[in-house]
């Protein structure tokens, strides 16, 4: 038998002193109500511990550039294994980066071309659009442009000499402006909009040309001018003030060179059975698949097996309807997630820990069984799988169930229950219960109380779509991945009803990395006044960014030492202890307490502490109505996961009315047992005259809707239609769509 990953004595964060044996060439998966303490022990712990000792095997050098992991709270660890973290951080924003390159397919289809297609282009980096030999010189491989927006360049109603061009070297009396100050060409007291287009062509695009020379040299036009003066000198060799300056006259647009297809008319000209490598890129995962069935060249052999396994992968993993060349910086989180994962489905490595972050995410309950076949076999060569999930098939497939609680914060971090998910059901947990019960469908659904209406909606693979979207109600959207839900209710709706719409979504609430909900909901404030007024003092000394902050860190918390030839190194603040405040503020206190232990209570202990005061009271009141009961009022919201930041949007908009509110998978890292909670405060929202509309999953939340929009029939080309319109009841009655199906289920 394999030993145990053993740990003994385990506090962090609000871990209880806990020790656990995790088996090995196992899949765990680990539950509990949200911020209970999942990932103190699979991420701060486990992971961290063992990244930490694999950093330490390298070179200081290398050291220095690897992220650092701090030593987790706990007595002892024994058998730790290399882990590999698989979430769903998005990937790089550069646009050089596709699903392609990063899958690694990219380059296999290059070096495909380059061996079989025709005519023969070379060597396998002429197919590459980062590579100077591949690239298209026009866009450099980026497939896109910047060019003028002559609309915002032009006074339409402005003569040539009261200055029609709205750039600084073309203003009256200024070196370009004499230079094409030309009445012989044009009437330089009419306005831009009253002169004849001849007129307008000359001041733009150069002087008439007679026989492929122009009569004036001097004149190549505005246009010419302007376009050679800033543009073709590149980003990079503009000051950051200019740049700003001319950003508002530039828009980018495809590349007219090579439409959009990032390489050069070389490589664009060699083909395999007809098609260029770009057609390849942009043909979704199985119908490439397809394609490359056809190629019949032995010599291409071994090359076309390794890219049809990671298809397979892909498809198997229900990313069908992606093509290698989408911009890697538009997938969503589950998406990323699957990436990754579909990376390491290729690797021999055996002996590791695999750590996963809800791999549910975006994924519909059809899909959900593909991601249980990886982790199966990502055991089965070897490796230990541990996985934080709340959703029933991923956690009905566990060798092993870690239920942690029994609440969140300092009521949980205590293993309530180790075994099987049968044992769980039967176990009185409430993870357990959950587990065991049904949520019963609504039988008494709102009518709509009008409709905002969609018509010929084409978007990415949308199909003319034609729909309306129902107002007054709790309407659920569903589908597939890919099915274009997304592309249906951010961007057409969303962006056709800007106005009337506020998106709820897991993105970061804030750019500052010092915000905490009492900053972003703005009821710190308050907190100061409160300290202020009962002890007498200035308000500002209450806050760490004035006058309250240690005079020793200046209310960072942290020194910072530079030392030559080696990283800054990063200590707590001895003086403060941390806390970022001066000792001065601290003196004074309200009912004991300091303004720090105020900003260490929970929303829970710090609601009673204000119950007098209603403007923080309401808003604390919200963060519990919400579920975040167990937040700290110091916390930065930086440390939030996704469903916790989109719960704080939530309570930020839980007293407005008439809105129509969209949220995109608001049950991502809830347990079964508070999703009704969240139906029930979407309910609320319903309730005070809004609308709401959910992009859901979970078959739970459908049951709970007044109306169902269902995309499909499936993803990517696939889809793109609406399959089903109707109450939740209709749907399990007749509904014939794949979600229909699993409705029922
Ligand atoms: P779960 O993964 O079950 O949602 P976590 O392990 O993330 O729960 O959190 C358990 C508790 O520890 C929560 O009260 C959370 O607010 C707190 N916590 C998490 N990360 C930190 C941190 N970096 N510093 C302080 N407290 C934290
Ligand atoms: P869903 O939200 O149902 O998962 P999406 O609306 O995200 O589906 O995607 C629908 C289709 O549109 C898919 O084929 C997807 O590849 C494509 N798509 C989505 N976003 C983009 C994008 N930014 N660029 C190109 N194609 C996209
Ligand atoms: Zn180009
Ligand atoms: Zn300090």
């Amino acid at each position: 038998m394999i030993e145990p990953i053993k740990i003994r004595g385990l506090k962090q964060n609000n871990l209880k002193n806990i020790s656990l044996d995790i088996p090995k060439n196992k899949i765990v998966v680990f539950t509990g109500v949200s911020g209970s303490g999942k990932s103190s022990i699979v991420f701060d712990t486990i992971a961290a511990e063992s990244q930490r000792q694999m950093n330490e095997t390298y070179s200081a050098w290398i050291r220095g550039r690897l992220p650092k992991y701090e030593k987790p709270n706990v007595e002892w660890i024994d058998n730790l294994n290399p882990s590999v973290i698989i979430d769903q951080s998005r990937l790089g924003g550069n646009a050089r980066s596709t699903v392609g390159t990063i899958s690694d397919m990219y380059s296999l289809l290059r070096l495909l071309f380059s061996r079989i297609g025709t005519p023969y282009v070379g060597p396998s980096s002429y197919f590459s659009f980062n590579n100077p030999n591949g690239m298209c010189p026009a866009c450099a491989g980026i497939g896109k442009i910047m060019d003028l927006d002559m609309k915002n360049l032009i006074n339409e109603n402005h003569t040539y000499d009261e200055g029609i061009f709205n750039l600084p070297a073309f203003g009256v009396g200024n070196y370009y402006w004499k230079v094409y100050r030309r009445p012989e060409y044009f009437r330089i007291n009419v306005p831009w909009k009253d002169l004849s287009q001849e007129e307008k062509n000359i001041l733009l695009y150069g002087s008439k040309i007679k026989d492929g020379k122009r009569l004036d040299k001097k004149l190549e036009g505005v246009y010419n001018q302007f376009k050679r003066l800033v543009l073709m000198k590149g980003p990079q060799e503009q000051s950051d003030h200019t740049l700003k300056k001319i950003a508002k006259y530039l828009y980018e647009c495809q590349c007219p060179e090579c439409k959009g297809k990032r390489l050069n008319q070389t490589t664009l000209s060699c083909k395999i059975n007809g098609y260029t490598i770009h057609d390849m890129c942009e043909m979704e995962f199985s119908r490439l698949r397809e394609e490359l069935d056809k190629i019949k060249d032995e010599r291409a052999k071994s090359i076309i097996d390794q890219l049809k396994a990671s298809l397979n992968r892909m498809i198997d993993i229900g990313l069908p309807y992606l093509f290698m060349n989408r911009e890697s910086s538009t997938l969503s989180g589950g998406e990323a997630q699957r990436l990754k994962l579909v990376r390491y489905m290729g690797s021999s490595l055996c002996g590791m820990i695999y750590i996963f972050d809800e791999p549910s995410t975006g994924m519909h309950p059809r899909d959900v069984y593909r991601m249980v076949q990886l982790l199966k076999n990502l055991r089965d060569k070897g490796n230990t799988v541990l996985v934080v999930e709340h959703d029933k098939d991923i956690i009905r497939i566990a060798d092993e169930v870690i239920d942690i609680g029994p609440l969140a914060g300092k009521n949980g971090g205590q293993i309530l229950f180790q075994g099987s998910y049968e044992n769980l059901r039967i176990s009185g947990t409430k993870t357990g219960n959950a587990l065991s019960s049904e949520i019963k469908i609504k039988e008494n659904v709102r009518q709509p109380k009008g409709f905002l209406p969609i018509r010929n909606a084409n978007i990415h693979n949308l199909k003319n779509v034609d729909v309306d979207i129902p107002l007054g109600v709790m309407l659920v959207v569903t589908g597939v991945a890919g099915s274009g839900k997304s592309s249906l209710i951010r961007e057409v709706f969303a962006k056709q009803y800007a106005d009337q719409v506020v998106l709820i979504d897991q993105s970061a609430v804030s750019a500052t990395g010092r915000s905490t909900v009492c900053t972003f909901l703005g009821f710190f404030d308050e907190i100061r006044n409160v300290f202020a007024s009962q002890m007498g003092a200035p308000k500002s000394l209450f806050t760490f960014n004035g006058k309250g902050a240690c005079p020793h860190c200046k209310g960072r918390g942290m020194i910072t030492t530079e030392l030559v030839f080696m990283e800054p190194v990063t200590t707590v603040c001895e003086y403060c202890n941390g806390t970022r405040y001066s000792e001065e503020s601290l003196k004074h206190t309200v009912h004991g307490k300091t303004i720090v232990d105020v900003l260490n209570m929970s929303v829970e202990e710090a609601y009673p502490f204000f119950s007098d005061n209603k403007k923080i009271s309401g808003m604390l009141e919200a963060l519990i109505e919400v579920g975040l009961s167990y937040i700290s009022l110091g916390q930065p919201l930086s440390t939030f996961s996704g469903g916790e930041r989109q719960r704080v949007k939530l309570a930020q908009n839980i007293k407005k009315k008439g809105n129509i509110y969209i949220l995109d998978e608001p049950t991502t890292g809830l347990h079964p047992a508070d999703i009704e909670k969240v139906v029930d405060i979407l309910e609320g929202f319903v309730q005070r005259g809004n609308t709401v509309i959910v992009i859901e999953h979970n078959t739970d939340v459908m049951k709970l809707a007044d109306f169902i929009i269902d995309i499909g029939p499936d993803g990517g080309t696939k889809g793109g239609e609406v399959v089903f319109t109707g109450t939740p009841k209709e749907m399990i009655e007749s509904g014939k769509t794949i979600t229909a199906e699993y409705l029922r289920k």
